[in-house]
């Protein structure tokens, strides 16, 4: 597959503290796989790395060789670029470990770590930093194009909190980028992706969070969902900060608490969590459950933990799944009765289409602030469409992208990187808006071969 000689890969392997997978070996299916299913590629080597020094070892094998080279963190990437076809991937998934400071209110965290590692270590102490909400993403990626979820109106985006990261250059070295050093770098990896070489360790800022949290779903039927929406906008319009409330509209999956009757209908669930003591959030929630009659709710205090994990059944590997996504700064009742519509008729029970709330914290940073540029974002909706039987492919991402042309007319500018498809080169330059010129530069200092280009790329300029 790969023209580089045995001799140097039993080289790179004699070094090499983790595991160097060749195609054939037993581990090398699993290894090659990743969240989504419809990635279906083929590395000639994927090098699993336990330390620094491995990472070093496998992006200066690259680049001697001039070897296609892609970076995976947890994997999850819907555009699949943590995978490529006969080069050499860098999979950090063995560097797992994160390291509290309590005192100091700071965890270090590997670039192979989860969400889920990343929480697990920090809600020891009672403390958090904001991520996304499936536990199984990888903090590398999400961090590295911003990172968004339940706690980031009231602590901001992921990249709001980081301190510092360690990154292995294209030319194999070792820095740390903050503040203080390499600060042009340190502004590029807080929302310019995998661009600017391989972070293998990051430090975030920690809050304290739970462990105890008011969180839950109010679902309401589809037929209610205009209502609900027009009265969801006006109540997080004035919500406080650590009250964060997503909608998301799909069927109904068997959930306990919902009857029978009701599992693979439409509805219209609220997905709450109030970050502060739950005794407060009680009162402050109540509105949310008199949209309309609700189907059933299941809102209680439960481990941060637990709710951070609980659309991991709804998300987990193996799907096959096309995403769109649009940023708003307002929700206007046209794109509700688009909303409903498509709804209405989902291509499989297992699509959904969600409207996750940032804004306050999200927005107070000035556009050039961090390389995430999107400060006027005050909703992300993601079009999570999902289904199995590849014989399904073209039917689905055809209706995931007529939605998304009907919903374009009320997005504002910009789109998550993090959200775009391998088929969204037309987006890449609206990704990393203003901030992409700048960019360019630090990529330019950092990497100005490119050998960085399995990801949404910025070219050096
Ligand atoms: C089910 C699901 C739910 C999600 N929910 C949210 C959410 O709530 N909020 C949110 O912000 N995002 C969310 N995301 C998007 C997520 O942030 C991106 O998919 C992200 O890229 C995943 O990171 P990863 O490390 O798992 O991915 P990977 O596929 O491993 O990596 C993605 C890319 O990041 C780069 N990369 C990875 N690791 C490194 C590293 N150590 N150093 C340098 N570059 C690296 C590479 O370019 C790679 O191609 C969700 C994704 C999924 C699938």
């Amino acid at each position: 597959m790969t023209n580089v000689p045995s001799r140097k890969i039993e080289e790179l392997k004699s070094g090499f503290e983790g595991e160097v997978l060749l195609p054939g070996d037993a581990a090398y299916e699993s290894a090659r796989r990743i969240w989504n299913a419809m990635i279906d590629k083929h590395p000639a080597l994927i090098a699993r790395c336990a330390t620094t020094a491995d990472v070093v070892r496998g992006v200066n094998f690259a680049r001697d060789n001039g070897l296609l080279l892609a970076v995976r963190g947890g994997g999850h990437n819907i555009a699949g670029n943590a995978m490529c076809d006969d080069g050499i991937v860098i999979d950090l998934s063995p560097m797992k470990a994160a390291h509290v400071n309590p005192g100091m209110r700071r965890v270090t965290v590997e670039g192979g770590a989860t969400l889920a590692d990343l929480d697990a270590a920090t809600q020891a102490h009672g403390l958090a930093t904001p991520v996304g909400i499936n536990s199984t993403t990888g903090i590398a990626g999400l961090t590295l194009g911003g990172g968004f979820g339940w706690l980031s109106r009231k602590y901001g985006m992921t990249v709001d909190n980081l301190e510092s990261a360690e990154v292995v250059t294209a030319a194999g070295e070792v820095v740390i980028a903050s503040a203080t050093e390499h600060p042009d770098l340190f502004w590029a990896l807080r929302g310019g992706g995998g661009n600017f070489g391989v972070v293998t360790r990051f430090e975030f800022r920690l809050h304290p969070v739970g462990p105890d949290v008011l969180s839950g779903l109010v679902v309401y039927p589809l037929s209610e969902a205009k209502g609900v929406l027009q009265q969801y906008r006006a109540f997080i319009a004035t919500a406080p900060e650590e009250l964060s409330v997503w909608a998301i509209l799909r069927q109904a999956p068997p959930l306990p608490f919902l009857p029978e009757k009701v599992h693979g209908t439409g509805i219209i669930a609220l997905a709450l969590i109030y970050a502060g003591e739950p005794k407060q959030g009680e009162p402050l929630i109540e509105p949310l459950r008199t949209f309309a009659t609700p189907l059933g709710e299941h809102v209680g205090v439960q481990l941060y933990v637990a709710w951070q994990q609980a659309f991991d059944p709804l998300l987990a590997f193996g799907a096959r799944n096309y995403w769109k996504s649009h940023n708003f700064s307002s929700l206007d009742d046209g794109l509700f009765d688009v909303a409903i519509e498509y709804s209405g008729r989902l291509p499989t029970p297992m699509c959904e289409i969600f409207f996750g709330a940032i804004g306050c914290a999200t927005t107070r940073p000035a556009p050039d602030a961090t390389a995430y540029a999107h400060r006027d974002a005050l909703f992300v909706m993601n079009v999570h469409c999902r289904w199995e039987d590849p014989a399904d492919d073209k039917r689905c991402i055809a209706w995931s992208r007529d939605y998304f042309n009907a919903t374009a007319p009320f997005a504002s500018s910009g789109v998550y990187v993090n959200f775009l498809t391998a088929d969204e080169g037309d987006r890449v330059r609206a990704a990393y808006g203003p901030n992409y010129d700048r960019l360019a530069r630090v990529k330019r200092t950092y990497d100005p071969d490119n050998l960085f280009h399995m990801n949404q790329n910025i070219k050096p300029s």
